[in-house]
């Protein structure tokens, strides 16, 4: 009989195959269709916390500090990504400003703050309580992370504006952009790849366990 843990079956063609131990960055494809089953995520697992608490950061500056100041005929204004949301909402636009507000700070922040219950634990070796519900909800969050789609828009924004007032890139704005690339990053890592290296502690504790009771 076959350990279902070890089962992985095909997303495109639905074939079960028996998982192996791979090497490091090594990708193993189906054999009836050729699609990708899975890959050697150690490497990026060891990195994934650092990297989510960046990203946390990154995002934490990103809605601190100004994303543009604009000097228009000597008066000069400053936009944070909050006072744009509250403009489009004080501009009776409450869907858009509901949708800029949850797609580019609720969803991403939610999801960085669920790794960090999983990896903070995982990390010391523990397994957080609600594990499975957790990684559900990174698995549904994720599709509505929209940084890049709003860093393009601000970018289309500026170069628009650039020709009618003296547009200054705020901090933000460079932080929003380091965002983009860190969250790429992260968004790469399979999250239901943190099964594996949960099952990975267990197995990991069985023969601890039993060298201490042999001796
Ligand atoms: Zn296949």
């Amino acid at each position: 009989m076959q350990d279902p843990d070890r089962l992985v079956a095909c997303e495109h063609c639905d074939a079960l195959h028996t998982r192996a131990a791979l090497k490091q960055d090594e990708r193993a494809t189906c054999l009836r269709c050729g699609g990708a089953l899975y890959r050697d995520s150690s490497r990026a697992y060891r990195r994934l916390l650092p990297l989510v608490v960046t990203a946390l950061i990154l995002l934490l500056i990103s809605n601190a500090y100004p994303i543009v100041a604009m000097d228009l005929k000597g008066s000069r204004m400053e936009t944070t990504l909050l006072s744009a949301v509250q403009a489009l909402y004080a501009d009776d636009m409450a869907p858009v400003a509901m949708l800029v507000f949850a797609t580019t700070i609720l969803f991403p922040l939610a999801e960085l703050l669920m790794m960090c219950y999983l990896l903070v634990p995982m990390a010391q070796r523990r397994t957080p309580p609600g594990f499975e519900r957790i990684l559900r909800g990174i698995c549904r969050t994720r599709p509505w992370g929209m940084i890049e789609v709003f860093m393009i828009g601000v970018l289309v924004t500026l170069v628009k504006l650039s020709t009618i007032a003296q547009v200054v890139p705020g901090v933000a704005l460079w932080s929003f952009g380091a965002l983009v690339v860190v969250l790429a990053v992260i968004l790469s890592f399979d999250p239901r790849e943190l099964w594996h290296h949960l099952d990975a502690h267990d197995a990991d504790d069985v023969p601890a366990r039993s060298r201490d009771t042999a001796s």
